[in-house]
């Protein structure tokens, strides 16, 4: 980084020059017990509210009561076409064309939907290729849809990992893996950031690997929407599926997001399960027996979706496209690669940062293992009001996110940070 300095006035500085400093106030930032505001270092987990959330909730609320039925037409935002507003924010979000997405279900939901049109196995083709570690509502979707398909995961799942003595995974083994085995693995689905270590994976790289051996390549983007820049149509990539709830600030359980590419919008052959949201729109009312998906991604919808989450979606949509992901991730950049320094200058060997180091193959996160002290360092975090997350045995997890975090956040973590893992180790000299 240019000019780092691990001084105060460095910090505010940066602050004073950031173009995406006055998004911050658009935030409830929650409080400690000391009445101190947070640092909010836990985006990758929970996103916070918007102000503006409670206005765009309380908005359908308000024509529910006065409008009953009538809302799905006569609302301010009709219901019918609700999840629409949303179509062109999140096409722009993840670098697709707007018929490639929609936004409906949860995650974990969307993901089996996918599966059940893009994971076909055959006889000799069955195998799943996933990155070790991956999240555990992952691992169990693809080894149910395995058995379901009348195979063994421990046969069907190959998992690459880091090689001994690494903390994260080489492109190049994903890529030779593919070379030597592509031809028996049907499906490629890896988290676009592994959420454990923080690992950005070389997507498009990872595409054409796949494809030319002839794989279907999807990815989980819980952890890169609205964290990464992201070219889903451009990279060719398959299916994508990610929750809203984490960098995207929508709120608990919100709605999520699912991507397919155009070259699957016209496929009626392919096998999916359908609900009549998916029907076509000029037959959908029409009852009618026979079921006409609509095209693009849209035509994997189940059902009328819930209004009030998909309103708070909106707020925090509509602050992430005002911001821009381009200018969001410049400044992630920054906060990360200054985060990344001030802990190596003040912690040195007391921490090793297990997240790639190149820009390129991280977001916002840092995964800090700790060599000892780690847990009882993470409960002082929590009661000093510096929120973050702890993953066992000895990590924790920072996200310094750009649209409310700032370089003073950091400052002030990587202060207290070392400052109480100085104070464990002296007193248990
Ligand atoms: C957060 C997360 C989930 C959570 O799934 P839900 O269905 O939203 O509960 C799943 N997979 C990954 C990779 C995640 O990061």
């Amino acid at each position: 980084m240019r000019n780092f300095s691990n001084d105060k006035s460095y910090a505010l500085e940066q602050d004073s020059q950031d173009p995406l400093k006055p998004y911050r106030e658009q935030f409830h930032l929650p409080r400690g017990k000391d009445g101190e505001t947070c640092i909010y270092f836990c985006g990758n987990s929970l996103g916070l509210q918007p102000k503006a959330a409670q206005e765009y909730v309380v908005q359908e609320m308000v024509d529910w009561a006065k409008l009953g039925v009538d809302g799905h037409f006569e609302a301010k935002h009709p219901w019918l076409p609700y999840h629409e507003f949303l179509t062109e924010q999140t096409a722009r979000l993840v670098g697709a064309q707007p018929a490639e997405v929609v936004v409906m279900n949860t995650l974990t939901v969307n993901l089996h939907l996918m599966m059940v049109s893009f994971y076909r196995p055959a006889t000799r083709r069955f195998k799943v290729l996933m990155e070790a570690k991956a999240f555990p509502s992952d691992q169990y979707a693809v080894q149910s849809q395995v058995k379901f398909h009348g195979y063994d995961p421990e046969t069907a799942i190959l998992v690459v990992g880091p090689r001994e003595g690494e903390s994260y995974i080489r492109t190049t083994d994903i890529e030779d893996v593919l070379e030597e085995q592509g031809e028996s693995i049907a499906m490629v689905l890896l988290g676009g950031v592994n959420y454990y270590g923080g690992q950005a994976f070389e997507m498009e790289k990872i595409v054409q690997a796949g494809h030319a051996k002839g794989c279907v390549v999807g990815f989980d983007l819980a952890h890169a929407a609205g964290n990464l820049l992201l070219d889903l149509h451009g990279w060719d990539v398959d299916f994508a599926v990610w929750c809203s709830y984490k960098y995207l600030n929508g709120g608990p359980g919100c709605v999520a997001g699912c991507f397919v590419h155009e070259r699957f919008a016209n496929r009626p052959e392919l096998p999916r399960f359908s609900g009549w949201w998916g029907q076509n729109k000029q037959t959908r009312f029409r009852m009618t027996q026979e079921f006409g998906a609509i095209p693009g991604a849209e035509g994997w919808q189940l059902s009328n979706p819930p209004i009030l989450p998909l309103a708070s979606l909106r707020a925090a949509m509509d602050i992430f496209d005002a911001a821009g992901m381009p200018a969001l991730r410049q400044k992630s950049e920054r906060l990360t690669g200054y985060l990344a320094l001030l802990l190596q200058d003040s912690c040195g060997e007391n921490v090793e940062i297990l997240t790639p180091e190149d820009p390129e193959q991280r977001g916002c996160q840092l995964s800090i293992k700790v060599r000892e002290h780690g847990k009882q360092l993470h409960e002082i975090l929590k009661a000093r009001s510096v929120v973050c997350d702890w993953r066992e045995p000895d990590v924790i997890r920072v996200a310094p996110v750009p649209i409310y975090n700032s370089f003073i956040d950091v400052f002030n973590f990587v202060t207290i940070f070392s400052e109480e893992l100085t104070q464990l180790k002296t007193q248990t000299v």
